[in-house]
């Protein structure tokens, strides 16, 4: 699990940091308050996939764009679980 930025405990599960989203912050299962990714890093992370698409159309052979997005998507959750900080949701 990863450490709440409120409690400093253990309360954010692995796969749900994945899914965190601005609009939709997980709830801390030590203290109860929610957190969410950093914004801009969390953007930041998504991009692969984009430019996954981008080498496959303008540079590579387009039969390997499966393959390139399965990478892309790969890249996005570790960076994702790796590189987004947590943040504290302000109004909780
Ligand atoms: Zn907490």
């Amino acid at each position: 699990m990863y450490i709440c930025p409120h409690c400093n405990k253990p309360g954010i599960g692995y796969v749900r940091k994945i899914f965190i989203g601005l609009r939709f912050p997980a709830t801390c299962k030590a203290c109860g308050r929610k957190v969410h990714n950093n914004g801009l890093k969390a953007m930041l992370a998504t991009l692969p996939i984009p430019v996954s698409w981008v080498v496959t159309e303008f540079f590579l052979d387009k039969s390997l764009f499966e393959w390139l997005l399965g990478i892309g998507v790969i890249t996005m959750v570790l960076l994702t679980s790796f590189w987004v900080p947590l943040e504290k949701e302000s109004k909780y």
